[in-house]
C-alpha cells in the first residue's frame, strides 16, 4: 500500500510506501517519520498514488488562486 502524506515541516504532499519508516521530503529535506505524518489518501499501487497526489495538488492550486 501507498499513502499520500503531508510533510509536517513544509506542508507539501508526498508519496510514501507503507513499508518505509522514514521519508526524506524532496522539498525541504526534512526527515519524516511516517507514523507521525498525516496520511490524507491511501492507494494500492504507485500509479494510483501518484494520480491521487496530482489531483490533490491541482485542488490546492485552485484553492490558493481564489
Ligand atoms: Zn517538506
Amino acid at each position: 500500500m501507498y499513502s499520500v502524506i503531508i510533510c509536517y515541516r513544509c506542508g507539501q504532499y508526498l508519496l510514501a510506501k507503507d513499508s518505509q519508516k522514514t521519508k526524506q521530503c524532496p522539498y525541504c529535506d526534512a526527515r519524516l517519520v511516517l507514523v507521525q505524518t498525516k496520511k490524507v489518501r491511501r492507494a494500492e499501487t504507485a500509479q494510483q498514488a501518484s494520480h491521487l497526489l496530482r489531483s490533490l495538488k491541482e485542488k490546492r492550486r485552485t484553492k490558493t488562486n481564489e
